[in-house]
């Protein structure tokens, strides 16, 4: 009867995996024959080559002990494996060349088709603007070009789901960390209209085509946007429609039936497009006024005004936008006829204050400026009476200095104002 020989195993460079008992078993059963070729107090570790798995490394534990040579009934005992720390998170890509290294990462694409899917720093793509690891095998691929993908795109329309390489790559004009595909950046970033302006157009057009309601919608730059300010130009108006230059220049030749259509189709679309904040509603006859003053040179009475809104009524049908539009005009209705009524009581009062301005100029001995001012308008709010003065003649109406129009105000008690056309 002999003792057991206590043996201790190296698989340090064996590369073969060993994940159960069973393993080792069957190692074992592999390697024990070689072992009677061995002499038995043999010191120093025998090497025994495994082909392409590696070497296994055997050490006797007693060599002084053992017997001077192994007999078929020798038993040995495995009392100790020596093995490289286990990986538990193995690159996949490490692997299939025979290394194990640690895979901090995972692809996804990779996991969802079942596979460990780990990977390590050397093997992983992580794009720009998302943070989704791929292995090499899942890398994407430019949307456009096929080449080898560099960020994933924050436009709209990718939503960080497509990825672009660098020669589609558009970055955000105010944060280069922001990367957008072509299509993406010209949604978002488009650009001005206006020919050679390399200008974002931050700013759409707000005319409206009469024939079918659609807006120009053309996108302008801050620099090539007019304003066509019909909310009035005070600091608590609210700010007026943005118009592309070639509807800013149309404008001056639009007819009364036009310039009140986009007056109020102009409007119509603010509310469409909620600009944050209050309401948007039609401006009042008396700014309507004044902006037909300003662009047609013609001071109308607030009922032709009211008038011109009734017409556009008329010519709506009763579906779509006509419909919105039909709504937003008759919904300021009682407004129009407030505005009328308040606009009369105040040119009554107006045209007492011209009679006495007449007055005045005659007692002053200013005959043929009496005879030839005409009365205008009068607004009660900002206490301005406006008149008619004839170009000839409002060089002597306004005085030296001005002192001409003052001396009227402080008679009458309201700032006297000419009509600049
Ligand atoms: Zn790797
Ligand atoms: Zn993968
Ligand atoms: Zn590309
Ligand atoms: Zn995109
Ligand atoms: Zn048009
Ligand atoms: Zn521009
Ligand atoms: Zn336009």
């Amino acid at each position: 009867m002999t003792d057991t020989v206590p043996v201790m195993l190296d698989l340090r460079d064996f590369t073969a995996p060993m994940k159960t008992a069973g393993d080792y078993i069957a190692l074992w059963a592999e390697i024990e024959p070689t072992l009677f070729t061995v002499d038995p107090q043999e010191e120093r570790v025998v090497h025994l080559g495994c082909g392409d798995r590696g070497t296994i490394g055997v050490r006797f534990l007693s060599p002084g002990h053992n017997p001077r040579a192994f007999r078929l009934d020798t038993r040995f005992a495995v009392h100790g494996v020596l093995e490289k720390p286990q990986v538990l998170y193995a690159c996949d890509t490490c692997q299939t060349s025979g290394a194990t290294v640690y895979g901090p990462f995972t692809c996804k694409p990779c996991a969802d088709g079942g596979k460990p899917g780990r990977i390590c720093d050397d093997h992983v793509t992580i794009l720009d603007g998302g943070f989704h690891a791929r292995c090499p095998a899942h890398t994407p691929r430019c949307q456009e070009c096929g080449g080898r993908a560099s960020f994933w795109c924050e436009g709209r329309k990718c939503a960080r789901k497509q990825a672009w390489c660098d020669r589609h790559r558009r970055r955000h004009p105010g944060d280069a960390a922001m990367s957008y595909c072509p299509p993406c950046y010209a949604d978002r970033f488009p650009g001005c209209a206006v020919r050679n302006c390399q200008k974002i157009g931050h700013l759409r057009c707000d005319h409206v085509h009469e024939r079918n309601k659609e807006d120009c919608g053309r996108r302008i730059c801050a620099h090539h946007a007019e304003r066509w300010q019909i909310y009035g130009f005070g600091p608590r108006s609210r700010r007026g429609l943005v118009l592309c230059p070639p509807h800013s220049a149309d404008l001056r030749s639009l007819s009364r039936h036009s310039l009140v259509f986009q007056i109020i189709a102009g409007t119509a679309a603010r509310r469409r497009r909620g600009s944050r904040g209050q309401a948007t509603g039609l401006p009042h006859l008396s700014s309507v006024r004044h902006i037909f003053i300003n662009v047609r040179e013609e001071a109308l009475d607030l009922s032709v005004l009211s008038n011109l809104f009734d017409d556009v009524r008329r010519s709506l049908a009763s579906h779509g936008r006509d419909a919105e539009l039909a709504k937003l005009i008759d919904g300021a209705a009682d407004r129009r006829r407030q505005d009328i009524r308040r606009w009369e009581e105040q040119q009554k009062t107006g045209r007492e204050l011209f009679g006495r301005l007449v007055q005045v100029l005659r007692n002053d001995g200013k005959k043929e400026l009496a005879a030839k001012v005409r009365f205008s308008s009068f607004q009660a709010a900002s206490k301005k009476l406006f008149v008619h003065v004839p170009p000839e003649l409002l060089g002597r109406f306004i005085g030296t200095k001005g002192a001409g129009v003052k001396r009227l105000g402080e008679q009458l008690g309201v700032s006297v104002e000419w009509e600049k056309r």
